[in-house]
């Protein structure tokens, strides 16, 4: 029998018991300690369990003579896995205090204990056996060489599992703590180094090593391998090719790694795999010495639970591109418009200028030519801006139909910028002239971050679709002063109108030829509750511009088809009520039929209501508001053009709209005074008799006016002269003065 000690080792460890060196580190073999006073015991049982293989790995021994010398080699090595302790010792109690040690101020939970003692008489009381978690007691006149292996061999199991499942825990513990830091880092650079730093952890080594990764595998070899994450000395190669690193070792480790797809364990090194489908990488660590099986399967765990971090950053990084570039036209999004748009600000605000640029009618574009055909349109459009201005200028896409610009104020200028609308965009086969709007802020002019900003430019776009003479606006300071004002007003009429305070009052209409009541106008009024009103001229833009009028104008529609019930109830059978409608009423695709309901609801003719829209609102949406009016029209329901005047964009659309009725505007009777005023009405009243359509002045003020109008064919007026705007109960009273049709 070959005994692992030397006598020589025996020897010099009994004489000097304090003095002893730290193990070397723990692999492959079981750690033994015997404690006895007696030397002849430590020979024996070194004898009998030399030759031993326990769970395939060999035992050392390590011998103590005393509890005191037990205890000071524990301090320092706790590797120990089966500690073979005689009782009695120093003290006859001596054995029971080194257990109590152990497990108390040693804290060693792992390591068995077997205790040996000369006489039975010394046997520890069963409560000591529970309580020190002792694994085996035994008489020395017991210890037989097959019983002594049972119980080395069945203590080395235990310790094992013991072992296994706090380390475990340990692990599980350390990869959990591990995973959530790197998750944390969302530059691969981070998570990268992150990875050589867990790992080196998770083993117990200094971090030394690197994280490669094959950036585009085409198969040639080192090419494409980057080192993406380093930690030691390696640390300055990050980013850079893995040829780089001038050690011949290492690049041959990573490439054989990731060629062959599979770790690779070796004395001095650890070369793991970390990979998906898409991406591959090796990580690189110095350990100099063979990593233990518990150690790889730690790693293993790790490992998987890293290569799903390792997905979220590539992912990440994929989705952080998403988050700031427009797929469509592949410059800035919102998201990246509005911290170009901090950063200038925060270096050079003095001559630049923020711009946006709103396509009009683009939706008519999409919805008519297809959206294949719209985003061709958009592209093109990106395209001649970075043609003319990506040079001096930073150009995104802020909205579906909205591009925003920053640059020099003196080269951005809305002249410039309408220059390039001057021209057809090609969108495959078509060929499409588009107008825009634009909006501007003197990045001087705003004193807020990048959001605040964007948020000014959009009021000025607004301010500017809402023009007739120029397509463009610049903001300034009043402007939101005044939105602050009004969205206080706003506030109040949503609550008022929840609060049905708003009314709805009528001014009467008169046939000319005939001085009879034909109908009314319904207009809106909104009392201020000290018995004034604030001005529908004011407060409709308000509700427009906030969607509510599509609520209130449903309301008005219903008030006006419940008039007519009740006029005709009162005697007054053909009393027509033009209601107005706005925008944002057309846009809900069910005002139609909404309209229609009602009508239907109150049983009233349909002819008795009229609608009446502005140019603008025909505009905003030619192709949608002539098929509405077309529906309303074959439903008997009439419709006016009001405010009808020179502005009116084409005239090819007065054609295609399905009129009854054209309202000359009231601007056109006040010129009547003016030397050549009366052109304009006498025009629209002729183009109105042409296209077979009645006609009605409105803002008649005086008798003048009236045989004025009169005498230049038109049909019916509207005005103070005959009645101002007024409640339902001053209404009947008026129209039981009045002639009427019956
Ligand atoms: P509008 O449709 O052009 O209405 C005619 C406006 O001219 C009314 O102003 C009316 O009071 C005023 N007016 C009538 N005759 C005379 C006159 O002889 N001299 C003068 N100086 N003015 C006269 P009001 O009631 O202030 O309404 C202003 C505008 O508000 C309306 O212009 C219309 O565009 C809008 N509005 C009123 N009610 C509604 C509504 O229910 N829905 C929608 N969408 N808009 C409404
Ligand atoms: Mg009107
Ligand atoms: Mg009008």
């Amino acid at each position: 029998m070959v005994s692992k000690v030397t006598d020589e080792e025996f020897l010099f460890l009994a004489e000097d018991e304090a003095a002893v060196e730290p193990l070397p580190q723990v692999t492959g073999e079981w750690h033994l300690l015997i404690v006895d006073d007696d030397e002849e015991i430590h020979t024996v049982t070194r004898l009998a369990l030399s030759d031993l293989l326990v769970l395939g790995r060999k035992l050392v021994f390590h011998h103590a003579y005393s509890g005191k010398a037990a205890i000071d080699f524990l301090k320092k090595n706790r590797h120990i896995a089966v500690i073979l302790l005689d009782v009695v010792m120093e003290s006859d109690d001596a054995g029971l205090i080194v257990v109590q040690q152990i497990r108390e101020q040693l804290g060693m939970d792992e390591v068995r204990i077997v205790l040996r003692t000369g006489q039975p008489g010394y046997a520890p009381e069963e409560s000591v056996i529970k309580e020190y978690d002792i694994n085996d007691y035994k008489t020395k006149t017991e210890l037989t060489r097959s019983k002594l292996v049972t119980s080395i061999i069945s203590s080395i199991r235990s310790y094992q599992q013991i072992r296994t499942i706090n380390q475990n825990r340990l692990g599980l513990q350390k990869i959990i703590n591990a995973g959530s830091n790197l998750l944390e880092q969302h530059s691969l650079h981070e998570f990268s180094e992150g990875v050589v730093t867990q790992i080196s952890s998770l083993i117990g080594l200094h971090a030394e090593g690197v994280l490669c990764a094959q950036i585009e595998d085409d198969g040639s070899a080192s090419e494409n391998v980057y080192v993406l994450g380093a930690a030691g000395h390696y640390a300055p190669f990050i980013k850079c090719k893995l040829e780089r690193l001038n050690n011949p070792r290492i690049i041959q480790q990573i490439l054989q790694c990731l060629q062959q797809k599979r770790h690779i364990f070796t004395a001095f090194d650890t070369v793991l795999y970390l990979g998906n489908a898409d991406n591959c990488a090796a990580v690189y660590i110095e350990s100099n010495r063979p990593i233990e099986d518990f150690d790889r399967q730690l790693i293993e765990v790790f490992l998987s639970n890293i290569s799903v971090g390792y997905e979220n950053v590539t992912l990440f990084q994929q989705l952080k591109h998403a988050a700031y570039i427009d797929p469509l036209t592949k410059t800035p999004n919102r998201n990246e418009f509005t911290q170009l748009l901090q950063e200038t600000q925060r270096l050079d605000p003095t001559d630049n200028v923020a711009v946006l640029i709103d396509i009009d009618h683009f939706s008519d574009v999409n919805d008519g030519l297809g959206q294949e055909v719209g985003n061709e349109l958009l592209i093109s459009v990106t395209r001649r801006l970075v043609e003319a201005f990506g040079d001096v200028a930073q150009i995104g896409r802020i909205g579906a139909d909205v591009f925003g610009l920053i640059g020099p104020e003196h080269i951005l200028t809305p002249a410039a910028i309408n220059c390039l609308f001057a021209q057809p965009f090609q969108a495959s086969e078509h060929s499409l002239q588009i107008n825009a709007t634009m909006g501007f802020c003197r990045l001087k002019d705003s004193v807020r971050q990048g959001l605040g900003i964007l948020k000014h430019v959009y009021i000025a776009l607004n301010r500017a679709k809402k023009h007739v003479s120029q397509n463009f606006e610049f903001y300034s300071v009043e402007m939101e002063d005044q939105m602050a004002e009004r969205l206080s007003m706003l506030r109040q009429l949503r609550l008022d109108f929840s609060l049905d305070k708003l009314q709805l009052w009528y001014q009467p209409q008169i046939a000319l030829d005939t001085n009879k009541v034909i109908g009314m106008e319904a207009l809106l009024r909104w009392p201020t509750g000290n018995g004034n009103f604030v001005s529908p001229a004011v407060f409709i833009p308000l509700a427009e511009y906030s969607g509510l009028i599509v609520e209130i104008g449903a309301w008005v529609i219903q008030q006006a088809c419940q008039q007519i019930k009740l006029l005709q109830a009162q005697g007054f059978q053909r009393m027509r009520i033009a209601v107005n409608v706005s925008m944002p009423q057309f846009r809900n695709p069910l005002f139609v039929q909404s309209v229609i309901d009602c009508v239907d609801r109150y049983q009233i003719d349909p002819q008795m209501l009229e609608l009446e829209i502005t140019e603008s609102v025909v505009m905003d949406d030619p192709k949608m508001v002539i098929a509405s009016l077309n529906r309303l029209k074959s439903h008997g329901i009439k419709v006016a053009i009001d405010d009808f005047g020179i502005g009116f964009s084409s005239l090819s659309y007065l054609q295609q709209l399905p009129l009854d009725r054209i309202k000359v505007d009231r601007a056109f009777i006040r010129d009547f005074a003016k030397p050549n005023g009366a052109v304009i009405a006498e025009t629209i009243i002729n183009l109105g008799k042409r296209l077979g359509l009645a006609t009605i002045a409105e803002g008649i003020e005086t008798a003048e006016q009236a045989a004025a109008v009169k005498a230049m064919g038109c049909d019916e007026v509207q005005g103070f002269l005959y009645a101002k705007p007024m409640p339902t109960p001053a209404l009947l009273e008026f129209l039981a003065q009045s002639k009427v049709d019956e």
